[in-house]
């Protein structure tokens, strides 16, 4: 490849970042010496709240410091962002605390600003810039609100080379290890701000989302929110309800519901809440339970939904994914168990599930995680039509991307001028029963039959665009053609029917190949023998002509014959050829008499 190699060499050397843009956290990783890690900012931490403040004189600041704004200004302290990108049209009555308006500006932009920060924690982390990433976003996402989220990293400066589906993205982490297995899964993910519910089939190391449900307004924050109004009733008459007020008491809550998760009991303590009292009081676990159990339960129909959408049972499940914070709550773990009549797995870190899949994904992207898994693959071989219209597969099918791979070709007839070029994607063995992505004609000197050298390359880059490159190797003149990923991606249905037909197909379009190539030996054969008896004669007895010619006759009855009969003109050629052996050897004696005699030499 000439102008593109550098290009190519170097993208594959920068790193690609994954990136879990969560609600109410978010992550960053990369692969680092071919494992998938987290980088933590200058404290330390991994999760960077998805918070941003925007003062009044104009300084934003992102994560934990605004975090901690939230219930100082609780107007400019924009949380949960991803609630209003991914809001499903007409759905939910959430409204958040603060005004986008007011503040001027769009959830776009505040995503931009929380990528901006990740993207800082990574490049102080890697001591390097980075320009790549892998986003994640819930399977449920359409297409607008992808694109906001890719116009997100954009205006971050980062180039999103993928989306990702969360519950793609946590099977991935759970699933590193257990490839060769097929599963099916389900990921049940209650995060801060939404539910998500995903059926998975993993089949030697590629996913496919069964199906999908699940609340977008309904979260850790949905239970915070109780908890809060639940201690409110009980001082409600003392205190006027404010909002400041009500943010602080939130965050109590939130600290108080992650303590209930480890511990059976809990004191909240609010001092001067009101400006002169101070509230504190006992929580127990079970009284906790009580009051979130309603909402938990929204969660069972969606995975009962889920379930059948997929056309799968509980029993056939081989594990439930637990993802997102809200998981680490008892209650939540106990009522999954009852829902699918199974323990969950919870062998993933609920927080970092997500963004080790996006790594892992980033990682795969790059290219430093080559070998590990197979994760988008080509559905169907690839290939270009070759002498007597056969198919000539260059990428086979379900060869991990991105790939590269080529071969030499040649002109099949002398004096050729050019070479035309076909794409073909497939599984037969003929040209003409697959499909045509695109053709090109490499032009090159013309010479005898055998004497061009045209190199084919087919470069398939991460987002599933096939690049082919011919290149004449005695001018050095390189032709290319780009294909879009919309012809190479085909629907599964497609692909099987290709696949099944080229089952069914195998035995006659074998017995065509060899046909076809026995045909194409025959066509070389006949003439050069016919030349060979005229002009060199007297080199043969009178037997060994017979012998000769009824071998040649043979073949070319077999040529004409009405039926393709591969083996037996196989056959006949191999006898052709056995039956001029001596002959050609005299050839070649006498040939290299005369060049003795011409220099000469005797
Ligand atoms: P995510 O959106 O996945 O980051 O989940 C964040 C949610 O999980 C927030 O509502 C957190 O309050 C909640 N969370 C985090 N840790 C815990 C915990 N230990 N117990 C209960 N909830 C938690």
């Amino acid at each position: 490849m000439t102008n593109d190699e550098p290009r190519l060499t170097a993208s594959y050397m920068s790193p690609i970042l994954g990136i879990d843009l969560g609600t109410t956290n978010s992550l960053v990783g990369v692969v680092d010496s071919g494992f998938p890690i987290l980088l933590a900012d200058e404290q330390g931490q991994r999760l960077t709240p998805s918070a941003v403040n925007y003062a009044t004189d104009g300084s934003i600041i992102v994560g934990a410091a605004a975090q901690r704004k939230r219930a100082l200004e609780p107007r400019r302290t924009v949380t949960s962002v991803k609630r209003l990108i991914g809001r499903r049209g007409g759905e939910g009555d959430w409204q958040p605390p603060y005004n986008l308006r007011e503040l001027s500006v769009s959830p776009i932009e505040v995503s931009a600003e929380i990528l901006k920060r990740l993207k800082a924690i990574a490049e102080r982390a890697l001591e390097q810039s980075v320009s790549r990433a892998v986003i994640t976003v819930p399977a449920y996402f359409n297409d607008a609100q992808r694109n906001a989220t890719k116009q997100a990293g954009e205006l971050a400066g980062l180039t999103i080379e993928r989306i990702v589906s969360e519950p793609t993205a946590a099977a991935l982490a759970y699933g590193l290890d257990k490839l060769s297995e097929r599963q099916k899964i389900a990921v049940y993910d209650l995060g801060g701000g939404t539910f998500d519910i995903s059926v998975l089939e993993m089949r030697e190391g590629v996913f496919q989302v069964l199906s999908t449900a699940g609340d977008t307004q309904l979260g850790g924050d949905d239970i915070d929110r109780a908890l809060a109004e639940s201690i409110l009733q009980g001082v409600r008459a003392a205190s006027p309800h404010d909002e400041a007020r009500m943010a602080s008491l939130l965050v109590a809550a939130e600290a108080a519901k992650k303590r209930l998760s480890s511990e059976a009991n809990t004191r909240i303590e609010l001092p001067f809440y009101d400006g002169t009292n101070s509230l504190s009081l006992e929580l127990t676990r079970t009284e906790f339970e009580k009051l979130i159990r309603p909402l938990i339960e929204r969660t069972r129909s969606h995975c009962l939904r889920a379930l059948s959408d997929a056309g799968v049972k509980p029993e056939e499940l081989d594990a439930v994914i637990l993802v997102g914070g809200s998981t680490r709550i008892p209650l939540v773990r106990r009522y999954v168990a009852e829902i699918f009549g199974r323990e969950p797995d919870i062998s993933q870190n609920p927080d970092e599930a997500v963004a080790l899949g996006a790594v892992i994904q980033a990682g795969i992207l790059s290219g430093s995680l080559k070998n590990v898994l197979l994760l988008d693959v080509t559905p169907l071989s690839l290939g270009i039509e070759t002498f007597g219209g056969l198919m000539n597969t260059i990428i086979p099918r379900n060869t991990t991307i991105p790939c590269k791979a080529g071969e030499m070709f040649t002109n099949a007839v002398a004096n050729q001028k050019d070479m035309l070029i076909r794409v073909l994607q497939g599984e037969r063995e003929l040209a003409k029963d697959n499909w045509e992505l695109g053709r090109v004609i490499v032009p090159f000197p013309p010479g005898p039959k055998g004497s061009a050298r045209v190199g084919v390359q087919f470069a398939i880059d991460a987002n599933g665009i096939l690049q082919v490159l011919a290149r004449d190797t005695a001018t050095n003149t390189d032709t290319v053609l780009e294909i879009q990923d919309t012809a190479i991606d085909v629907d599964d249905e497609r692909v099987e029917q290709m696949i099944s037909e080229s089952v069914e197909h195998a035995f006659e379009d074998m017995n065509e190949r060899v046909w076809t190539e026995a045909k194409l030996k025959s066509e070389e054969l006949l003439p050069a023998v016919d030349v060979a008896l005229t002009q060199f004669g007297d080199a043969v007895s009178d037997d060994e002509r017979r012998v000769i010619e009824t071998a040649a006759a043979n073949v070319r009855a077999l040529l004409h014959a009405a039926e393709h009969d591969a083996k037996s003109l196989k056959a006949a050629n191999a006898t052709l050829d056995d039956a001029t052996q001596e002959l050609a050897v005299r050839l070649v004696e006498r040939a290299m008499e005369e060049s003795l005699v011409r220099r000469g030499l005797v």
